[in-house]
């Protein structure tokens, strides 16, 4: 199994059904079933970000995580998995503030997180760090932006604006970014995955974000010559120019059902092929009912991704990390 790393994978997108339904019947949360295969179905069914069906399972999973133990337990498995997955280096996200139901601040999801990931890679290895996500539909990304800024040594290298974009574009976080922006955190944006280009536009030019989440839909700054696109937008160029990573993930953007993208005409080989800095991320594992291995194979079977060009795009995941100098 070759090494990877793994840029786009969220906390709550990842959780085991086996750990769900006991922290359910701890807090005394009601399952749709808890049957473990019925339950990782019923994640990965019906999953359309327009009806906002994917929202509500991530309402559950975030129901979940609402204290210190379960928090550190969640994020140790999630290295544990990635690491017997292969992947020895990676980001985790999440959004601190949607973690304050129970008796935690901010700042103890952060440490509760940090310390589940510590575990993890003292037990497992691999190195791992965090991203803290702020909800694009919310007022509060200057304060996770804060966060982030100081817990740069306590595990966390990005921010990021996650949610749903239509209505949310990233400039209305303009401050936030900038906050980043002259930190040592990095700043990568979901955009491109439900709304189109404008939004992908505003996140590198305005925002000036060092990484796109999914970001796929720059190819509407494209034309398509020949099966390859080229640029005939500022912002294309420069995503192109600047090798900008694309945190495409494959699975999640077939199954979300936020866009009419397919697993036919999805166009990461396209995108790679035309030289933009391509990665390959889960996103969320147990939403999309997937794991990192699986979307590069996803690659070579339905897009043909040869060798070459499958150690190329771990290259590139792998040169796209933000800095870790460690907790
Ligand atoms: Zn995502």
């Amino acid at each position: 199994m070759k090494d990877k790393s793994v840029l786009h994978d969220h906390l709550d997108g990842g959780l085991r059904p086996s750990t769900i339904i006991e922290l359910a019947e701890q807090s005394r949360i009601e399952l749709p079933t808890t049957d473990p295969q019925l339950l990782e179905d019923w994640f990965f069914e019906n999953i359309s970000s327009e009806l906002n069906q994917v929202f509500n399972k991530f309402e559950l999973t975030i129901s979940l995580m609402q204290d210190e133990e379960s928090l550190e337990r969640i994020a140790y498995e999630a290295v544990e998995d990635l690491t017997k997955d292969g992947v020895s280096k990676g980001e985790l996200r999440y959004a601190p503030l949607q973690h304050l139901r129970g008796e935690l601040n901010p700042q103890n999801v952060v440490d509760s997180v940090s310390r589940g990931i510590k575990n993890g890679m003292a037990e497992f290895g691999g190195n791992f760090s965090s991203i803290l996500c702020a909800m694009r539909q919310n007022n509060d990304s200057s304060q996770v932006a804060d966060l982030a800024i100081s817990n740069y040594l306590n595990g966390v290298v990005g921010f990021d604006l996650a949610g749903p974009e239509y209505g949310h574009p990233p400039s209305k976080h303009i401050e936030a970014c900038m906050k980043i922006n002259k930190s040592e955190i990095g700043l990568t944006i979901h955009a491109g995955e439900a709304a189109n280009f404008s939004y992908i536009e505003d996140a590198v030019s305005n925002c000036k974000a060092q990484r796109i989440g999914h970001g796929w839909q720059v190819i509407e700054g494209c034309v398509e010559i020949g099966g390859l696109f080229e640029p005939n937008t500022k912002a294309a160029e420069y995503i192109l120019e600047e090798k900008i990573p694309l945190e495409i993930c494959i699975s999640s953007n077939v199954k979300s059902g936020a866009s009419d993208v397919n697993k036919e005409n999805h166009p990461v080989l396209k995108l790679f092929k035309s030289g933009f800095n391509v990665t390959l991320n889960p996103d969320n594992r147990l939403m999309a009912s997937t794991t990192l291995s699986k979307e590069y194979e996803l690659a070579k079977q339905e897009f043909g991704l040869s060798e070459d060009e499958e150690d190329k795009i771990i290259q590139n995941t792998n040169n796209s990390l933000f800095e870790n100098i460690g907790y």
